[in-house]
C-alpha cells in the first residue's frame, strides 16, 4: 500500500502524464481510500504543470498546461531540457526528471536550461500548490481509470 501511495503521490506532485500507460492498470483498494489518499498527498503539494516526452535518449516538453507554473515561466512545447537544478538530464529519461523534481519539492524552485530552437535558455520555474478544482479533477480521473467509477463532477468524459 505504501508503494502504491507513493506513486500516487509522485504522480499527484508532478501532474504529468507519460507515454507509457501504466494509469490503465486497475486498482485493488477501495475507491474512498484512493480518493482519500490522493486528497492528502495532493493537498499543499506543488506542481509543474507540463507532460513531457522521452526522446531516447533525452526529454521534451510536450504540453504545456495553461495557466499553471510552467506556463507562467515561459516554458515551452519542443524546448528540449537539457538541465534541471544543476543535474544534466541531457540523456536523462522521465524517471530521473521525476527525481529531480522530487528532490525540489520542499523548495518548489527550478531552475532549468532548456534548448529552444537551437539556443540555450534558462527558465526559472516555481512550483505551485494544487487548487482544489485541480484535486478534484485528479480524484475524478483516478476513479474513472483504475476503478470504473465516473464521476457526476467529473469534468470531462473519459474517452
Ligand atoms: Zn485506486
Amino acid at each position: 500500500m505504501i508503494v502504491r501511495l507513493s506513486h500516487l503521490l509522485l504522480a499527484a506532485l508532478l501532474f504529468i502524464s507519460t507515454a507509457h500507460a501504466e494509469e490503465r492498470k486497475m486498482c485493488t483498494a477501495p475507491a474512498s481510500e484512493c480518493e482519500k489518499a490522493i486528497r492528502e498527498l495532493s493537498s499543499g503539494r506543488r506542481y509543474l504543470g507540463v507532460k513531457i516526452k522521452e526522446l531516447e535518449p533525452g526529454i521534451i516538453v510536450e504540453t504545456v498546461i495553461d495557466e499553471g507554473p510552467a506556463a507562467r515561466a515561459d516554458l515551452r512545447v519542443g524546448d528540449r531540457l537539457m538541465s534541471v537544478n544543476g543535474h544534466s538530464i541531457v540523456k536523462g529519461s522521465i524517471k530521473d526528471f521525476k527525481q529531480i523534481l522530487y528532490s525540489a519539492k520542499d523548495t518548489g524552485v527550478l531552475w532549468i536550461i532548456v534548448l529552444r530552437q537551437g539556443i540555450l535558455k534558462k527558465v526559472d520555474v516555481r512550483l505551485e500548490p494544487y487548487t482544489k478544482a485541480q484535486i478534484d479533477k485528479m480524484v475524478a480521473q483516478h476513479l474513472a481509470q483504475a476503478h470504473g467509477i465516473s464521476s457526476i463532477n467529473a469534468a470531462a468524459p473519459q474517452q
